[in-house]
């Protein structure tokens, strides 16, 4: 028993959601295969060339896969999996997120759908607390519900699918490291009371705009006074990048995720692709190399073939 999937990338916090709202890619996506055995082991097997660690116990997906199978009442089966990373770790693109969803969608599904969407976030959040260090579901829910979501909670799990109108995403992708725990650490232990309500004025904005396909309060809500101001230094001319974009029609946007991909919303496919031209202008005239992407919203569920 065997089944293929693509997990896809993600975009977590949606420059005001900070750890509650994240959103499905259509590209890019890793490829992945499970296969059901009939031996209580997890082997890995990778075929990309990232070097990530094939020890079940150190690979997020095998972290995710052990969490399901230890509320699974058969104790003796266990998965192949095979993995083709096509989402760069580190990127903030949620390559961690999507190796741990993507294993736990796939094993559900050869075991005949025993586990509930949320069951599987709560067992997929255990391949990011390996990652990063927290059990944070902004990548892994979208990942696995697909469109945009709200996390409102992760202790209890209480994850809102939020309906969208359709969008171009647009994303560049620095080639340079930044660690989610960095990029963590980096941030304020405390808030300002005016800061806040700015912040939360912008999340109820920004999910009103999605929900009532209204593009200009979508642009107006996208801002963060909170994270993006310290989480944007790490980025080479980030400020530019945002500016022009806007400048070229882009709704808004901001760092996806921790960084360094920088991602633009845009109405129409036609602005989607100048906006990535105007990114690789920006980075090709500092000389700094980069990967763009234009891609929409993955409205549906990772992919299954069999
Ligand atoms: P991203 O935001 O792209 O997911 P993270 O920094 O959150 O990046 O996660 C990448 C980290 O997770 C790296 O330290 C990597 O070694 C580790 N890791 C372990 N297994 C995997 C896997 N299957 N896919 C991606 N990253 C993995």
């Amino acid at each position: 028993m065997k089944i293929k999937l693509k997990a896809c990338a993600t975009i977590a916090n949606l420059v005001c959601g900070f750890d509650i709202l994240g959103l499905a890619l259509n590209a890019p996506y890793d490829e992945m295969e499970l296969e059901l055995i009939n031996e209580p082991k997890i082997n890995i097997t990778h075929l990309d060339n990232f070097n990530l660690p094939t020890k079940a116990e150190d690979n997020v997906a095998g972290v995710a896969l052990q969490a399901l199978l230890n509320a699974y009442e058969n104790k003796n089966i266990g998965f192949n999996v095979t993995i083709n990373k096509l989402i760069k770790p580190g990127s903030g693109l949620g390559s961690s997120a999507a190796s741990a969803a993507g294993a736990v969608l796939g094993a559900n599904q050869l075991l005949g759908n025993p586990f509930t969407k949320q069951a599987l976030v709560g067992f997929a959040m255990y391949g990011e607390a390996l990652a990063s260090g927290a059990m944070h579901a902004d990548n892994i829910a979208p990942c696995i519900y697909g469109g945009v979501t709200l996390i409102r909670s992760t202790s209890p799990l209480d994850i809102v699918q939020l309906n969208a109108p359709p969008m171009y995403v647009t994303i560049v992708h620095p080639q340079i490291e930044i660690k989610t725990s960095e990029a963590r650490a980096i941030l304020p232990k405390e808030i300002s009371l005016k800061n806040a309500v700015t912040q939360w004025a912008n999340v109820a904005g920004l999910v009103t705009g999605f929900l009532q396909s209204d593009y200009e309060l979508i642009s107006r809500s996208l801002e963060d006074v909170i994270v993006e101001p310290y989480r944007s230094k790490l980025i080479p001319w980030f400020d530019e990048v945002k500016l022009q974009c806007k400048a070229a029609g882009a709704l808004g946007g901001g760092i996806s995720g921790s960084g360094p991909a920088i991602f633009m919303l845009c109405k129409d496919e036609i602005t989607a692709k100048n906006i990535a031209q105007v990114m690789k202008d920006i980075y090709t005239k500092i000389g700094i190399d980069f990967n763009t992407y234009v891609t929409t919203i993955k409205s549906d569920e990772i992919f299954f073939s069999k």
